[in-house]
């Protein structure tokens, strides 16, 4: 049976009417640039997540990018993150000036580990002004943690530790719109939680537009005004500009296809969960349960049902490579995410990490792969998945 990695032709058949309908809509009123349609869609990520303010952006990418020019972040300054995500994380701040400073991963999780986190901030020293220097020289200017694959990091230990070191967080959320964390505090929204969230709707994120489109959200509301005027080419009023920015602003045919989605984003999680229930299931079944590395679920005690959203579903696998090989003669979708730590990258080399500062990282690198778990998969798709992966093993 062919299984594929993702597809997205399901989902748009039981919206198809509905969105229709919108996109008539806003093409009878040519009203293409931000507008109703944008409001609407930026009032909803506030209601959905508890965030204070959201300003509707071009992309995930351009999120991230706007809160750090939000912050006025840039040379000489440095930026602390994981070398386990997506490539966008770390370009953002290398596209600002700004030098990204990666502390290697949970093995559990493969999110920002922790422990390591404070080690190195413990590291740090202060210059005359007062301020945290990383170990480089740069001023930490950020913490950006990345929730991948739709588990939040442990936000209460980074949130602290931010606190301590006068830091603010900008929480890369593009993979964990609609993922909760069971704070002390309470219940903890995804890219709610910190200063900053960024969100992506890049079209295979658990909630995805018709192409690229993105939002940031933010707490402090002058900081809100700032991200508005720099996504409009830093220009509060019409061709006069205190500040340089960009053309960063969302459509308002995506920010219409986004408000129709948004209310059914956690079934859907809820979908990506019972898949995933269902492979555990197969693996324990098969005993693959036993070679391979299957998803943690840390807050899985917590009740919360959103407390992991699977925008994928990652196992380690011993022999990884040959079993992607005989997935693929199988037509049973995977993909790697993300085969080269970013510390590693041929444009990173210029600041002077190498092969073993990250071990965790790398060996994520090496050992995992993802396995199709969008909410459309049926029962017997996941059969087949586990089918063909006892296949190889056993
Ligand atoms: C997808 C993604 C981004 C970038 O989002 P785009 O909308 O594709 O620009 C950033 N960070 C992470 C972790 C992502 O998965």
């Amino acid at each position: 049976m062919q299984v594929p990695l993702l597809d997205l032709k399901l989902q748009y058949q039981t919206l198809r009417d509905q969105i229709r309908v919108e996109v008539d809509q806003i093409m009878d009123s040519q009203i293409f640039i931000g507008g109703p349609k944008v409001e609407a869609f930026e009032r909803a990520v506030c209601e959905y997540t508890g965030a204070a303010h959201a300003i509707g952006v071009t992309s995930g990418t351009d999120a991230l990018l706007i809160a750090l020019m939000g912050l006025g972040i840039g040379p000489g300054d440095a930026v602390i993150t994981s070398p386990y995500t997506f490539f966008a994380t770390a370009g953002c701040i290398a596209r600002v000036g700004a030098a990204a400073v990666f502390i290697d991963i949970d093995p559990q999780t493969y999110n920002l580990s922790v422990p390591a986190l404070r080690r190195y901030l413990e590291g740090c020293q202060k210059n005359a002004e007062g301020q945290l220097v990383s170990h480089a020289g740069q001023v930490v200017r950020a913490l950006m943690p990345v929730h991948l694959y739709g588990l939040c990091c442990d936000m209460d230990e980074i949130l602290a530790l931010a606190k301590q070191y006068g830091l603010p967080v900008i929480e890369d959320s593009a993979q964990a719109l609609g993922a909760d964390y069971p704070s002390k505090n309470g219940t903890g929204h995804a890219g709610a939680m910190g200063d900053f969230g960024c969100y992506s709707f890049f079209p295979s994120k658990n909630l995805g537009a018709f192409g690229d489109a993105g939002m940031v959200v933010c707490k402090d509301a002058a900081m809100a005004e700032k991200l508005r005027a720099l996504r409009n080419h830093g220009g509060e009023r019409r061709y006069y500009h205190k500040m340089i920015g960009g053309n960063f602003r969302l459509d308002a045919l995506q920010a219409a296809v986004l408000s129709i989605k948004l209310p059914h984003l956690d079934s859907w999680s809820a979908l990506r969960r019972r898949n995933a229930a269902l492979y555990r299931e197969g693996f324990a079944r098969t005993g693959l349960d036993k070679v391979l590395t299957l998803p943690t679920e840390p807050y899985a005690a917590s009740g919360l049902p959103n407390q992991h959203i699977f925008n994928q579903f990652v196992v380690r696998a011993p022999r990884r490579d040959a079993l992607c090989e005989h997935l693929a003669k199988a037509q049973v979708g995977h993909a790697i995410y993300y085969p080269l730590p970013l510390h590693l990258q041929e444009c990173f080399a210029y600041l002077g990490y190498k092969q073993g500062d990250f071990p965790e990282a790398e060996r994520a690198a090496l050992e995992t792969l993802a396995l199709p778990i969008f909410p459309e998969l049926t029962p017997e798709q996941i059969h087949a998945v586990v089918e063909a992966i006892a296949a190889f093993y056993c």
